[in-house]
């Protein structure tokens, strides 16, 4: 029996009902094909401005050919956990590659990249350390750092100030882990990873980054944040997921064969959740393959993105301090926000929102993430259409 305090606090969650009312409810939208860069939705064409498919490899023939591959030798399911049944000589051989691409001696394959840092925020540093983040890490980190039992700390977004003042507090001997993410997936910032290391060998604390949108994206190759700034020695421990760039499902944590192997024997989101399936092991290797066979997928992305980015901060948006093909245009307003989705969808627009409690509400904003596959043709459709929908809405008339 559902509790009467319970019904009434299913009873007053309205809010989707609202936005539902208003017909500006923009979530769990039904994608009836995707073809990469467009998808069809209730019939109709949208271009896709809301995908992490960054390298644009899920369409690709020799992702989709592993794929179909795999299935025919593995079937469609490992049907258990990696500890038990659920690794495939796939697995493996992924695990391999992803510790050579990222420059350290191992890799463990999780089932999402979300998994991933429960399971390694999780055992890392234990009862008696202190886990110290980024207050715009990723909400995976978050959940991570409270079923560790360790004491959490967050510092101020990027400010390295507050860091040190955090770290300063602790004898150097004391168990410390910084997590911050590579990329902010929210606003598209790179974190000041220089500097981190710097005071993590100052104060004494191991460091772990998210790389979730830098894999694929920065680095030589894609390799990510720490071989962007040259800091792949310093960097402990390293985590990606494969729902990105790497055209797949599932996430990996790299660090030293030690620390890999601890959590082969600790990690509970490991050993008790399913292994991804064989099919989707293949095709984050296929992925991997191509990004590295192809380098000019990688300018392609960036080209896209200087050129909206550039096109957007034109047209008269903050889109504040983003590095990446993340690209944030603020509103400033949620239900300004919902309704400008809205239009550009009815436009064929596909962008997703990002409104209170994910930001503050007067930091609301719609997040455009670009493809290395989007065409220019595509890029200034969607330009003209943030444009025209920005003037009708009176966006900067009401908020600027
Ligand atoms: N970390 C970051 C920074 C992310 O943005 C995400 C996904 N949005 C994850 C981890 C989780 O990855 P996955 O989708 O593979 O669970």
């Amino acid at each position: 029996m559902i509790q009467q305090a319970l019904l009434e606090k299913f009873e007053q969650f309205t809010a989707p009902n609202e936005l539902k009312r208003a017909g500006i409810y923009p979530y769990f939208r039904p994608i009836e094909e995707n073809h990469d860069t467009e998808v069809i939705i209730h019939g109709r064409k949208l271009l896709m401005f809301g995908s992490n498919s960054y390298m644009g490899l899920t369409n690709h023939p020799k992702v989709k050919e592993a794929a179909k591959k795999a299935i025919d030798r593995f079937g469609s399911s490992c049907s258990g956990s990696r500890f038990l049944n659920g690794t495939s000589q796939l697995h493996i051989e992924l695990e391999e590659k992803l510790a050579a691409f990222t420059g350290k001696e191992a890799a463990l394959v999780y089932s999402t990249g979300f998994q991933t840092n429960l399971g390694t925020v999780a055992s890392m540093v234990g009862r008696h350390g202190v886990i110290i983040l980024d207050e715009l890490d990723h909400a995976s980190i978050i959940e991570g750092s409270r079923l560790s039992f360790s004491r959490v700390l967050k510092f101020a977004h990027n400010d390295m100030n507050d860091l040190e003042g955090i770290l300063k507090t602790f004898p150097h001997d004391k168990v410390k882990m910084i997590v911050i993410d590579g990329v902010f997936s929210m606003e598209g910032d790179i974190c000041n990873l220089p500097e981190i290391t710097r005071l993590a060998e100052k104060y004494g604390a191991l460091v772990m980054v998210d790389d979730a949108h830098a894999l694929g994206v920065i680095g030589n190759q894609g390799r990510g944040t720490a071989d962007h700034f040259n800091l792949t020695d310093q960097v402990d421990i390293i985590m990606s997921t494969f729902s990105k760039s790497l055209a797949s499902i599932g996430g990996f944590v790299a660090s030293t064969k030690d620390v890999i192997n601890y959590l082969k024997h600790h990690s509970r989101p490991m050993i008790f959740s399913a292994s991804i399936p064989p099919s989707a092991a293949a095709a984050a290797l296929a992925a991997l393959e191509i990004i590295q066979e192809e380098p000019e997928r990688m300018e392609a992305l960036w080209d896209n993105t200087h050129y909206i980015s550039k096109a957007i901060r034109d047209i008269g948006f903050d889109t504040n301090t983003s590095e990446t093909p993340i690209i944030p245009f603020y509103i400033r307003d949620n239900q300004v926000t919902f309704q400008f989705t809205q239009r550009l969808y009815e436009e064929g627009i596909f962008v997703n929102p990002v409104v209170s409690p994910a930001v503050p509400s007067d930091s609301s904003l719609i997040r455009m993430s670009i493809m290395a596959t989007h065409t220019r043709c595509q890029l200034d459709e969607a330009i003209g259409k943030i444009e025209q929908i920005a003037s009708e809405l009176q966006v900067f008339a009401e908020r600027h």
